[in-house]
């Protein structure tokens, strides 16, 4: 047996973990002591690997037959039988079909008419040689990933207002906070370990926990308040805390005058925003949203925590600006234990960020429009490259559904599920003339491809991975991938040599050297002291340099003079708010067992075993009003579609809300949910809309779906 030293797959916290391997088959996972983690790890980290053995697990390349049946939006495959669909191919025979059809496109249409999604779960090397390809080959910035769909919200607010769009210090130094404002996150389910981190800091040095959010979570029972306001009223809850630290006299004048910009047209703006007139609004009584802005504009250290309930909004920029403006108010900011965190999802949703898989920034958030950056890049990859902002993700199925994107290569993500309003996406997939998929698994994303290339799963390679703290970490390897599964970063270069570009990477430490020279703030970092440490923060811009885990110290922001810019945000109408028709509201995101789609989880023994099918909370009392008994079957439905599952009773949840986790594809959340746009993010509004609630349905419902093919196969463990 051998152990091998890597970090967990699942969400941003980055845990490391210690992985007992025996005749290529991982037999534990236990937690290393990594900066994150210490040694810790939840149900996931622990118990979610045996997906990569699972028997639907894809071994051979596959080519979408001449006779299968159409393209649709409705069609299903079944993984364990896609033969009437797909057929066997070679490496060889795949690779050139994949890159024959792109080229073919680009030829006959131009680069407009292709596109890309890279995956958050891959490593910055695979980001990076995917956003390359596009831009390098492809000959476009159409190049987008999952952060669209969860913190474009905040890294567009984030880069406005400081010039960062990442964390400004790690999770940890909750650890050194007097007060910590968690707003629109659960981390109990979401982020479980950095969830044990706030409570250490509760337990152990009486820190205060404020939290705002529309459902009650486990940490609301330790909480110093736990502000259950009405959901989609962020800014109004956030400009009465900023209204009262104002009007209290509890502003730090001194940081506004050092450090910032903006501060009177604010205070200006403000005046309509008292507790007493946005109390109706949020929903909030105004003397605890006073207690809540005097709790952490006092606290000797803030932080602020947030997550997709506040970014995934169609007012999500500006409700991340109302965040920010709450740390800059008071320069609760520059600190240990002071600063701002929009915790991450994926393990590599920060990395994927920072190697610019966005249509707007090459790596290290540099802007494709600046032409001081294009220059750069051109030197660097030596060829010419577009200036033009390339299309979001939600925006690439629009244009597929209209027919002028023809083309696309998916690595890794699954916008049949996980898009707002998935069945507009399963239409758009479904009308490209043209679809690559790369992946682990046939996903429902993968039923529309025309070619299929398998793909290899963390465990199966080498890379680094960038956590929500900013911290580089070492993945390792530690087995071999199955059949003829391939490693993604041999994929994408062998696709990319069949596109025309003279790439010769020898393996991820050559492509983290270009890296280096790609980004600034990672320049300093050696794989050698990665091999050696595991883990380094950024930035990190000589070498040697230790990193930097807090950012800002000095109160120079990267913005014009190094001055922070206070944003006002008016309320805006949401496009969609409840009504006669559809009178519930309906909330989405996980739950602890399950990590997004599904993919992989609920193929994992364990973690399908405990929560193995689709289920929709609701609060008791709304329960025994439509005369739904827990358990029993319940259908929603919005302006977009249906789904039905089973009801749960969740006194968490206030009344008239709904909350659906989104990784049932038996019960796909997506179908339902509004695709409106944040205007400058892009990032839909996936956790707000009108949805109507009745007894009983017709979807077909299979329990453990994934786990009774695994066990009828035989094949796990
Ligand atoms: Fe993995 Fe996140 Fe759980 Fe840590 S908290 S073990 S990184 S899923």
């Amino acid at each position: 047996m051998k152990q091998v030293h890597s970090v967990c797959p699942y969400c941003g916290v980055g845990c490391q973990v210690a992985v007992a391997v025996e005749d290529n088959r991982i037999v534990t996972v236990s937690g290393a002591r990594g900066p994150a983690n210490e040694g810790r790890l939840c149900v996931k980290g622990r118990y979610g690997y045996d997906y990569s053995r699972h028997p639907n697990r894809l071994t051979r390349p596959m080519i979408r037959r001449q006779d299968a049946p159409p393209k649709s939006a409705d069609l299903v495959v079944d993984p364990a039988d896609p033969w009437e669909v797909f057929r066997e191919a070679s490496w060889e025979e795949a690779l050139d079909f994949a890159a024959g059809g792109l080229k073919r496109i680009r030829g006959q249409h131009g680069p407009h008419a292709l596109a890309a999604l890279g995956c958050a779960k891959g490593s910055n090397e695979e980001a990076y040689l995917v956003q390359k390809m596009v831009r390098t080959a492809f000959g476009s910035n159409h190049i987008d990933h999952c952060t669209r769909l969860c913190h474009a919200g905040s890294v567009v607010a984030l880069g406005h207002c400081i010039g960062s769009g990442a964390v400004t210090l790690p999770v940890r130094d909750v650890m050194d906070a007097d007060c910590v404002f968690l707003i629109g996150s659960n981390p109990t389910i979401n982020h479980p370990v950095a969830a044990t981190w706030i409570k250490n800091a509760i337990d152990q040095h009486g820190t205060k926990l404020i939290i705002g959010d529309p459902r009650l979570q486990d940490l609301s029972r330790r909480a110093f308040m736990h502000m259950q306001f009405t959901p989609d009223s962020d800014v109004a809850l956030l400009n009465a805390m900023a209204y009262t630290i104002i009007h209290e006299g509890l502003a730090n004048e001194d940081f506004i005058r050092a450090h910032t910009e903006g501060f009177e047209d604010l205070r200006d703006h403000l005046q309509a925003y008292s507790p007493e007139a946005m109390a109706p609004v949020c929903g909030i009584a105004a003397a605890d949203l006073k207690l809540a802005a005097r709790t952490y504009a006092t606290a000797r250290n803030a932080m602020i925590i947030w997550g997709m309930g506040s970014s995934q909004s169609q007012h999500g920029s500006d409700n991340v600006r109302c965040i920010i403006t709450l740390a800059l108010l008071t320069g609760q900011i520059g600190r240990r234990g002071a600063g701002l965190h929009p915790i991450r999802g994926q393990n590599n949703v920060q990395g994927a960020s920072d190697m610019g898989l966005m249509p707007s920034d090459y790596p290290d958030y540099q802007k494709v429009s600046d032409p001081a950056v294009q220059a750069r890049f051109e030197q660097l990859w030596g060829c010419r490259l577009s200036a033009e902002k390339g299309l979001t993700s939600m925006e690439m199925m629009d244009h597929a559904v209209a027919g002028d994107l023809r083309g696309m290569y998916i690595m890794g993500e699954n916008p049949a599920m996980s898009d707002a309003n998935a069945y507009h996406a399963r239409q758009g997939l479904a009308n490209l003339e043209h679809l690559v998929v790369q992946d682990i698994f046939l996903t429902e994303s993968a039923f529309q491809a025309d070619v299929v290339l398998p793909a290899s799963v963390y465990w199966e390679k080498t890379g680094t991975f960038t956590n929500t703290d900013r911290w580089v970490q070492l993945g390792r390897q530690a087995v071999e991938p199955p059949g003829e599964a391939r490693q993604d970063l041999w994929i994408i270069q062998e696709l990319a040599r069949r596109l025309g570009l003279d790439w010769n990477y020898a393996g991820p430490a050559d492509v983290f050297a270009e890296i280096r020279q790609a980004s600034d703030n990672m320049a300093g970092i050696t794989w050698e002291r990665l091999e050696a440490e595991s883990a380094v923060v950024w930035p990190c811009r000589k070498e040697g340099d230790p990193g930097e885990a807090v950012m800002f110290t000095d109160g120079r922001f990267n913005r014009p003079q190094g001055r922070a810019l206070f944003v006002p945000c008016e309320i805006v109408e949401p496009d969609e708010r409840p009504d006669a028709e559809y009178p519930f509201v309906l909330l989405t995101g996980r739950v602890l067992e399950h990590w997004h789609t599904g993919v992989m989880t609920r193929r994992s023994r364990v973690l399908d075993a405990l929560e193995p099918d689709p289920v929709c909370h609701l609060c008791p009392e709304d329960l025994l009003e439509l005369g739904i008994g827990a358990g029993e079957l319940v259908t929603l439905e919005t302006r977009r579609g249906t789904i039905t599952a089973y009801a749960r009773a969740d006194d968490k949840l206030a009344r008239h809300n709904v909350f659906m986790p989104f990784c049932y594809y038996e019960a796909a959340v997506n179908l339902l949910t509004n695709p409106t746009l944040d205007p400058e993010a892009k990032i839909p509004s996936l956790k707000y809309c009108g949805v109507r609630v009745s007894t009983g349905g017709t979807a077909g419902i299979r329990s453990g779906f994934a786990t009774q093919q695994a066990h009828a196969a035989g094949a796990l463990h």
